[in-house]
């Protein structure tokens, strides 16, 4: 499912699915944690050339930071600012740190059978859109509460994020954003109940637009 401005300005993200949506620079995407426990990995292709994705690595060297905070960008792999978090209510610390869930930690996990994950809603949602990688770039992963010791491990534990919370992206750019509301299921990184939630979506326009 693709969606843009105009079609619709309010939506939801169903829970362990994914999501494309097509932002023209400036305008702005908010991301509700309704039930304030649900994680959402986020990646950005530029609208021009999906092959040019949000990096994580680039945008932890250009903030100088290992979290996203209100006020920095995301940055591509070519290191051009894609998207900055304009708005932040919940107590941030994003994790950009952690790959996205896919069938092989399922299998580490021990669920049998198929189990949605993450990767494989980054790619379903790009289908949907007619758009195909061949790979899967590290995400950003909104509301992941990984923290990182003084020794450098790092747990997975419950969001510290409330209902209601949200944060607001901006596009620098042109841009897909896709989204996963993270099927995890096994672990509390998704909140101690371990279920998956559906994440609340609204695309505004740039600011100064008429509305
Ligand atoms: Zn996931």
């Amino acid at each position: 499912m693709s969606v843009s401005l105009g079609e619709t300005a309010d939506l939801r993200l169903k829970a362990s699915h994914g999501l494309a949506i097509s932002l023209r620079r400036g305008e702005r995407l908010r991301i509700e944690n309704l039930f304030g426990t649900q994680v959402v990995d986020t990646w950005l292709l530029a609208g021009d050339d999906p092959f040019e994705h949000s990096s994580m690595d680039h945008t932890r060297s250009v903030n100088s930071n290992i979290f996203l905070e209100k006020e920095m960008v995301v940055a591509s792999s070519l290191r051009r600012p894609m998207a900055r978090l304009v708005e932040d209510t919940s107590p941030g610390r994003h994790d950009t740190l952690l790959c996205p869930c896919n069938a092989a930690i399922y299998r580490e996990l021990r669920c049998e059978g198929y189990h949605r994950s993450c990767t494989d809603n980054f790619h379903e949602a790009l289908g949907a859109v007619g758009i195909t990688l061949p790979f899967t770039p590290a995400s950003l992963n909104l509301f992941m509460n990984v923290p990182v010791a003084a020794d450098g491990s790092v747990e997975r534990v419950a969001p510290a994020s409330r209902p209601g919370d949200a944060v607001v992206l901006q596009a620098e750019m042109d841009v897909t954003v896709v989204l996963s509301a993270c099927p995890q299921d096994v672990t509390p990184i998704n909140g101690t109940e371990r279920t998956p939630r559906d994440i609340g979506l609204a695309i505004r326009p740039a600011r100064g637009a008429p509305l």
